[in-house]
């Protein structure tokens, strides 16, 4: 008898046929004997419709009450699934997050979760009951909704799945596991047997939405066994796995973009100390992250040009701070472009390998693709094009790193 987490994401969810199918494979894991409890994501696009409600009536709104209204997707989906199992006659409740308690912090929009009180869950196991978790949501110290930021449902399940002490925590969704990019666009990609969990941060925290990089991040962190697979076809998934658990190293293992990113560049700024602190001190202080830096040479050994980038939910912020600022760095110009995307090539195998870097510049340069900014860690490189050239960058560096299927 094994404990698992089931999570159920938008599309596995859709409608009641797709509820239905996601209920029958959660009755065969409970008909071998196991615990169950499983995590459900609001039905496909009903997120997206609840934030335009909220931002219509409000452009400057409460991110308490905008919590209120986005977790509400996820408090249907519970409900329909406990029903759906019993109608098949099945022993199931809904819990919403303030029931269960998942504790969180009081970040409202992106909140961390803190604790999760399992005892009356576990209890209830032992009459053979399954939980049927509405994802996504919190409750804050001070007692209000909370919600974990958008693919949240993926951090719902790992931390239950961690709390839990489950054994597994298999998260459903509509591709059958994680690709060596995202297989709506590079129609050559690979499914992973496996793939680490350091790997699995870096692929999502470059803009690889099949995982939430916190969930990523909490089950590399507790341990949990997490696999990727598909909620409509019967296979074995990707396993998110401990380094020592794969045998064949990849030197690439995949390739993730993002085109939540815009860019900003400030022109003829001092070349002295203290002025990198005068333009990113104010922007951290707003709570604007800025990702990828580049400062070009003073051509006169006076003025430089500072380029970087920061999250295009960020943007409208990052500007306001940076006008306010601008003058007191000895900037010309603030200019800014947001039809950028970032390409990041990823791959422990890069550790030990040199000449990673060379082919991906070698390759976009090849199908002229000019590199905006370049930015590396130790198992990955990111470049920033126009985003006119995702489609085109992806495929032929997937080409290039030998990952294409036959
Ligand atoms: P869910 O609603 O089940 O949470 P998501 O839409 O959040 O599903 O995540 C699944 C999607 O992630 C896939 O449909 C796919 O287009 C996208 N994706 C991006 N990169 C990858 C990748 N490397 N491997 C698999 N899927 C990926
Ligand atoms: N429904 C939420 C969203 O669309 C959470 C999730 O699906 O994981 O972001
Ligand atoms: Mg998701």
């Amino acid at each position: 008898m094994a404990r698992i987490v089931m999570k159920f994401g938008g599309t596995s969810v859709a409608d009641l046929d797709r509820i239905r199918n996601a209920a029958k494979r959660v009755k065969a894991e409970y008909d071998q004997g196991h615990e169950i409890a499983v995590a459900v994501s609001a039905m496909a696009g009903e997120t997206n419709r609840l934030v335009d409600f909220v931002t219509n009536a409000n452009k400057l709104h409460d991110a308490r009450e905008y919590d209120v209204v986005v977790s509400s997707g996820e408090q249907v989906t519970s409900g329909l699934m406990a029903l759906t199992l019993q109608e098949m006659g099945l022993p199931a409740r809904s819990w919403l997050a303030w029931q269960i308690p998942i504790q969180t912090d009081d970040v409202h929009g992106k909140a961390r979760i803190q604790a999760i009180e399992t005892e009356n869950m576990i209890e209830r196991f032992a009459d053979r009951q399954i939980a049927v978790v509405a994802g996504f949501q919190g409750i804050s110290p001070d007692r209000r909704v909370t919600t974990l930021g958008r693919g949240g449902s993926d951090t719902s399940a790992v931390a239950l799945a961690a709390a839990l002490e489950a054994d597994r925590c298999d998260i459903y969704t509509d591709v059958d596991g994680v690709y060596t990019s995202d297989p709506r666009i590079v129609t050559k990609a690979r499914k992973l047997d496996r793939i680490t969990y350091e790997e699995m941060l870096e692929m999502a925290s470059q803009g690889a939405k099949v995982l939430q990089t916190r969930s990523v991040e909490l089950a590399m962190k507790a341990g949990v066994r997490l696999q990727v697979l598909s909620s409509f076809r019967e296979e074995p998934g990707t396993l998110v796995v401990d380094e020592d658990e794969i045998v064949e190293h990849q030197i690439v293992s995949g390739i993730a973009y993002s085109r939540d990113e815009a860019k900003i560049s400030l022109s003829g700024v001092s070349d002295k100390p203290g002025v990198a602190a005068g333009i990113f001190g104010p922007l951290s202080e707003a709570n604007v992250n800025v990702d990828m830096i580049v400062q070009s040479m003073a051509a006169d050994g006076q003025r430089t040009d500072m380029t970087f980038t920061v999250g295009k939910a960020d943007f409208d912020r990052a500007m306001e701070v940076l006008n306010g600022v601008k003058d007191d760095v000895g900037c010309n110009d603030v200019l800014s472009d947001q039809n950028v995307v970032k390409i990041s090539v990823i791959g422990v195998g890069m550790r030990s390998h040199a000449g990673v870097a060379q082919v991906m510049f070698r390759t976009l340069a090849e199908k002229g693709i000019n590199i905006q900014v370049i930015s590396t860690s130790e198992i990955k490189i990111s470049v920033l094009v126009a985003e006119e050239y995702t489609e085109l960058a992806l495929r032929a560096l997937h080409t290039a790193y030998g990952l294409d299927t036959d």
